[in-house]
């Protein structure tokens, strides 16, 4: 434990859901964790609220001395850390999972703030990252005996290694934090742990945690404005880089790491199809690709990003999605009711413009369409058909509240069109034949395809993107394993050598 710092929030106190709104949060201090410290940064940067383009705090910035302590803490906590016996680092998990339960509430509402994600949502991702870091501590990964003759025994082991960086984006700053603390510091590694630079608040609030559970140095929290990236994935105390973001910038990440040989995870961008085949209600399956195209303002790496309809659904699929499009209520997040909030912030917001603005002269805008006329990054759920696969708008990731829908009329020519794209993280196929599904699922080149359900990810499932969707995999034991280094131990009597 360490008591340095105390944290300003006690993990016991009741929480009051509105609070953090009516206590000016501009005010509250957010810190940097370096070496079990609670610090201020070299200097601050505005962190906007996207439901009114408003900066609503200051963010403290690491600069390129930070890191170096940073890294250098970590380094220092890792023998200690690896040598606890894994049931008390587990332990200490759970204990962290513990004390981010005690503050769900505080945590989803400074989510939805930094996000703009709507709060029930924000509280589900709470939630969801107290499971995640459960789950991790409930996972072992036991030694693997590979021969035993009596004479000869030759075992493999794991051990863990070393210092992890974790860098992560902005749509789930949370869930997909833990996912790389929970199985880096079980299997007995430190951290450095980097967010978004328009979402950092709620990873430095889970800074606060790790702050008063965890030894000085196990994780260490550091923002920046995008310029910190490159350091940590060059850096040569730093064994492995896990990375949650673009393809494009997964790519720098790599090329920066290649000269150290750094481990490397990354988990990148989709452009996942869903597919209606001939045999499901169009109306039923409409509502389902209609939350699996909009949750999060659509801002998911396996969010449904493209729809494939067979002619003789097409019409009543479109006019459903339009319906429900049209229904749906556009809202600051903090607002009862709201089912969709902004887009997370202006670059983006301006990129789904700009492709919803160049789908107007390839396809038809059946609802949706124009941004908000309010503050904020708000783009009401736009559906667009008749429009053909070359658009911009269904080859490219478009991460944001829009719907292109196409027709099919042949499966095998479909299939062809579904994976012609260096994308490869997930898809969707609705069917009430559930063979038939799993057989189509069974050709599209991506990582995970569900079949007749949405986004069912699993702490003890893996999940990876093929072809340029990722490298390496998350979750489930082999993403544990990700964590770990293989010690193959070959032994023979003296006598029998
Ligand atoms: P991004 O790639 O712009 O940024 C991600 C992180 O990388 C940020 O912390 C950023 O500061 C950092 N970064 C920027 N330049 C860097 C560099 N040169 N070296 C190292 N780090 C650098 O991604 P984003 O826009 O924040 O997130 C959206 C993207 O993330 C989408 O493409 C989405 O599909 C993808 N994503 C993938 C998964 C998955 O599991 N596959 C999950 C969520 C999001």
């Amino acid at each position: 434990m360490n008591d340095a710092v105390t944290d300003p929030r006690s993990a016991t106190a009741a929480f009051d859901p509105t609070a953090l709104f009516k206590e000016t949060p501009m005010d509250r201090p957010y810190h940097l964790l370096i070496d079990g410290v609670l610090r201020p940064g070299a200097a601050t940067f505005d962190v906007i609220n996207p439901a009114n383009a408003g900066c609503f705090a200051q963010c403290p910035k690491a600069d390129a001395a930070m890191l170096e302590e940073a890294v250098a803490a970590a380094r220092r906590a890792f023998p200690g850390w690896a040598a606890r016996p894994i049931d008390e680092r587990a332990g200490l998990v759970e204990a962290v999972a513990s004390a981010l339960e005690a503050r769900v509430g505080e945590f989803a509402a400074l989510l939805t703030a930094e996000q703009g994600k709507p709060l029930d949502q924000a509280t589900k991702e709470i939630r969801g990252s107290v499971h995640v870091l459960r789950a991790f501590a409930a996972m072992r990964l036991a030694p693997r005996v590979l021969r035993d003759t009596g004479v000869n025994r030759v075992t493999e082991h794991r051990t863990p290694l070393g210092v992890v960086a974790a860098i992560t984006p902005w749509n789930f700053p949370m869930i997909l934090l833990v996912n790389k603390v929970g199985p880096a510091l079980v299997a007995g590694n430190t951290m450095v742990c980097k967010p978004a630079p328009t979402t950092p608040l709620t990873t430095l609030l889970f800074g606060e945690i790790c702050q008063a559970i965890l030894p000085p140095g196990v994780v260490n929290i550091l923002c920046d404005e995008h310029d910190l990236g490159p350091a940590l994935a060059a850096h040569p105390d730093i064994a492995k880089i896990s990375f949650t973001g673009s393809t494009a910038t997964g790519k720098k990440v790599l090329a920066s790491s290649a000269d150290t040989l750094k481990r490397v995870t990354l988990e990148l961008g989709g452009n996942d199809a869903t597919i209606l085949l001939d045999d499901v209600d169009a109306v039923q399956i409409a509502g389902k690709v209609f939350e699996g195209a909009m949750r999060n303002a659509g801002q998911i790496c396996v969010a449904i990003k493209r729809a494939y309809v067979p002619d003789a659904l097409y019409d009543a699929f479109c006019d459903e999605l339009a319906r429900l499009a049209r229904a749906a209520v556009v809202d600051d997040g903090a607002n009862q009711g709201a089912q969709i909030g902004p887009v997370q912030n202006k670059l983006q917001f301006d990129k789904v413009t700009a492709l919803i603005e160049d789908s107007r002269a390839r396809g038809t805008v059946i609802a949706g369409g124009t941004p908000l006329d309010r503050p904020g990054y708000f783009i009401p759920p736009t559906i667009v058909r008749d429009i053909d696969d070359a658009a911009p708008l269904v080859r490219e990731e478009q991460f944001g509240p829009v719907l292109p829908v196409l027709r099919y009329s042949d499966i095998d020519s479909l299939i062809e069109r579904v994976n012609a794209t260096a994308y490869g993280l997930g898809g969707t196929v609705w069917s009430s034949d559930v063979d038939r599904a799993t057989g189509i699922a069974r050709r599209v080149t991506s990582g995970t395809v569900w079949v007749n359900q949405l986004m069912a990810i699993d702490p003890t499932i893996p999940f990876r993107g093929l072809k340029q969707s990722g490298l390496g995999t998350e979750m489930g034991e082999e993403g544990f394993a990700e964590y770990t280094q293989a010690q193959v131990i070959n032994a023979v009597a003296l006598d029998a050598a």
